[in-house]
């Protein structure tokens, strides 16, 4: 099974990949790349669109950018016309990240490099770096500001909290959770945290497609069913569209705002934080992960290694894929004017 790894993933350590164009040129300039995005399940992916086609066209490249909206067999045409079209590198975030193993492989034969993109590909030895935040991160900075959120409010535990998760789909979403649970199971086991409602597991937690309407459906019958005379202090959500569905239905039960996680610096929840309703959100700059994306095709194009500063920690169940990471940093009220400064939406929004 491990004699594949090597041979297949186009990856190369003596500086070019081979058997490319003159002065060591993997492929031309002007060459098509794909970008294949998932759904717009967020605002950071709406963004990216418009960063991946004015990024690479800037970069002399021909952007393919498609979403897929449709879902996963959408995708997968996506990615199979991108192969037809003669797509050198495509950068792929996933809305499953193990069920595209097929067009993966077609992918690699026709002699593409596959970037995965924010999200990691699954169960494939046909995907050859990872650029992406720091997902584990993600999940302890949210853990934390969980727990630090709730100290502010009232110095001592217990605490009643509830957990929420991104799509299972998505292999992000088990990471945020594992990250967040780093630092939260600790607290549960010794009492600190109470979950009143007993669902203290990732697959009890799930937002299917991470859609704001599941959320608050579950956010509604977890009130109901556990909270009508208890309070609730806190709730872990991995992102901001569910950290504002859960404060929907906390609002609509008319109970007193919980501590309330997020993700993305989308700017309601921005707006929310400043107003003192979300408590906090992570701060992933879409900007510089499109950079870093644009930064490793070149390097490809060019016939040079990418550069990787994570080789253990990323393993897709077939092998541990190359990565380049990006810091995440935690925002709360009390960061929010410095945090985005040089954001060009979100700046003059906290100034
Ligand atoms: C991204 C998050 C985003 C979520 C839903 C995840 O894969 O990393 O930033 O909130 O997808 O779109």
């Amino acid at each position: 099974i491990a004699a594949l790894a090597l041979t297949a993933c186009g990856r190369s350590d003596s500086g070019t990949t081979g058997g490319g164009t003159a002065g060591g040129e993997a492929f031309p300039k002007d060459s098509s790349i794909g970008v294949a995005l998932p759904q717009k399940t967020s605002e950071n992916w709406v963004l990216a669109e418009k960063l991946f086609n004015d990024g690479l066209k800037d970069a002399g490249f021909k952007p393919d950018v498609q979403f897929a909206n449709g879902g996963v067999s959408e995708q997968q045409n996506q990615i199979s016309a991108m192969i037809t079209k003669g797509a050198k590198v495509i950068v792929v975030g996933a809305i499953d990240g193990a069920q595209l193993g097929t067009q993966l492989k077609q992918a690699k034969d026709a002699g593409a490099t596959i970037i995965a993109y924010d999200r990691l590909l699954l169960n494939t030895e046909n995907v050859d770096y990872y650029v992406a935040y720091d997902n584990f991160k993600v999940g302890e900075l949210q853990g934390k500001a969980l727990l630090e959120g709730m100290q502010a409010k009232k110095p001592n535990g217990p605490y009643n909290v509830e957990l929420f998760a991104g799509s299972p789909d998505d292999a992000n979403a088990k990471v945020f959770f594992d990250g967040a649970m780093s630092v939260l199971k600790p607290k549960i086991d010794d009492g600190t945290l109470k979950v009143l409602s007993g669902q203290k597991s990732f697959e009890q937690a799930v937002t299917q497609g991470w859609k704001a309407e599941n959320a608050q459906r579950r956010a509604d019958t977890l009130l109901t069913g556990s909270y009508t005379s208890a309070s609730l202090d806190g709730v872990l959500s991995p992102n901001d569209t569910l950290a504002r569905a859960v404060l929907t239905a906390v609002k609509a039960a008319g109970k007193p705002l919980p501590v309330v996680t997020g993700q993305d610096s989308e700017v309601e929840s921005v707006k929310s934080i400043m107003a003192g309703e979300q408590y906090s959100t992570i701060n992933k700059d879409t900007r510089k992960l499109v950079e870093h994306a644009i930064v490793m095709v070149k390097d490809i194009q060019a016939g040079k290694t990418p550069e990787i500063n994570d080789d253990k920690s990323y393993n897709n169940k077939v092998k541990t894929v190359p990565a380049y990471l990006l810091e995440p940093v935690i925002v709360t009220k009390e960061n929010v004017k410095t945090a985005y400064v040089d954001d060009p939406v979100l700046g003059p929004i906290t100034k």
